[in-house]
């Protein structure tokens, strides 16, 4: 165990490749290790992915335990919370993070189990702060806020009398920071103490989907919403999207209606997106389509209801409708182009 407080960071690995949300964790962590007057630490689990570890110091992550196991090279759900649940009683760290993904809904309420500690799912926002319950005051708390009751509020949740406190948190979410190339994590290969029977499941083959669309990465969105719901608006939304160099995305009722897939969604229940321009067509805006894209750079939103509420966050608002509008943008952008 080490004499330093910790702040940790389950790293996720594909095919040797280290996820995004681990990244964006590791630099959340930091902003929360300063704080507590901690460092970063990563565990991974996993095969040959020594250097790629290694690399996760360019993001501020100090050391990381590594279980290196040819068996834990794909993600199986009973060895893996063993083998973390593992190095968290080594280690004791004060906080645990885990990307809100697949794997770390799958595994991080199995460890808190375990541990019988606390775990906040689908977190928005971390911070340190002061919480005071029956008189006492925890001065370093781990405030783990995340929208409740269908995004009408946000909720803070505390964890102080359980160790360590757990969040997941969505990818995307996170702001990740330059990378710095001079620095490098130390990476410690930690035994791994799983036996044969540890193994419930056995990977005969992963097979990937292919996502229709990348939102997370995108630089330029045009998001279409229940406005565009009829297909001459939805193409004209498409058609502006192809012509400015933008991915396509909608909310939830038009992916609800099968118009559009599950990769194009925005918000609280579908990606979160930070892209410095969104332009958002007949979206009214309510709070969980808003919770996935209020932190974009620049936002124009097109609706013909003046009141509708996207317009209290746009940085560029047009009342009308999409219909008249948008050939109206294509034409001028064509001309300018
Ligand atoms: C638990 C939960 C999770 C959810 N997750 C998500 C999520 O991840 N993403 C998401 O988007 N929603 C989500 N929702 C649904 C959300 O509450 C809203 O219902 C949804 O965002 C509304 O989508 P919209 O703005 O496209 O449709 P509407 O609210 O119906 O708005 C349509 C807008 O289009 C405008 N309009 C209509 N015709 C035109 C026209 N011709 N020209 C210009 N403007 C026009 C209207 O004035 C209106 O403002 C979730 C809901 C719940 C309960």
């Amino acid at each position: 165990m080490s004499d330093k407080k910790q702040v940790m960071v389950f790293i996720e690995q594909s095919e040797k490749k280290i996820g995004a949300v681990s990244l964006e964790l590791i630099c959340e962590a930091g902003r929360l290790a300063k704080k507590l007057s901690a460092e970063v630490v990563g565990v991974a689990l996993g095969y040959g992915i020594g250097e790629e570890l290694a690399a996760l110091g360019h993001y501020g992550c100090k050391t990381v335990y590594y279980v290196e196991d040819e068996r834990l090279s794909h993600f199986t759900s009973n060895p893996y919370a063993k083998s973390v649940v593992s190095i968290i009683r080594k280690q004791q760290p004060e906080i645990v993070l885990f990307g809100a993904t697949t794997t770390g809904r799958d595994m991080a309420p199995r460890i808190a189990s375990a541990l019988k500690c606390g775990l906040t799912a689908d977190c928005t926002e971390l911070q340190i702060g002061e919480y005071k319950s029956k008189g006492e005051l925890f001065e370093n708390a781990f405030l783990q806020m995340r929208p409740a009751f269908g995004g009408n509020i946000m909720a803070t949740i505390v964890s102080p009398e359980s160790f360590p406190s757990m969040a997941t948190v969505r990818p995307g979410v996170m702001q990740l920071d330059t990378p710095d190339a001079s620095r490098t994590a130390e990476v410690l290969v930690e035994e791994s103490d799983l036996s044969d029977e540890d193994f419930l499941t056995e990977v005969i083959e992963v097979v990937r989907r292919e996502k229709t669309v990348n939102l997370s990465v995108a630089q330029i969105i045009v998001a279409a919403g229940a406005g565009a719901a009829d297909p001459e608006t939805l193409a004209l939304v498409r058609k502006l999207a192809v012509t400015i160099g933008a991915e396509l995305a909608a909310s939830r009722p038009l992916v609800d209606a099968g118009l559009l897939s599950h990769d194009h969604q925005v918000g609280q229940t579908g990606t979160t997106v930070r892209p410095n321009l969104y332009i958002a067509c007949g979206i009214s805006g309510q709070i969980q389509h808003r919770a996935g894209m209020v932190e974009s750079q620049r936002i124009i939103a097109i609706n013909s209801d003046p009141d509708a509420p996207i317009f209290r966050i746009a940085h560029y608002g047009i009342v009308g409708d999409l219909n008249a509008v948008i050939p109206k943008m294509i034409a001028a952008y064509k001309e300018k182009a």
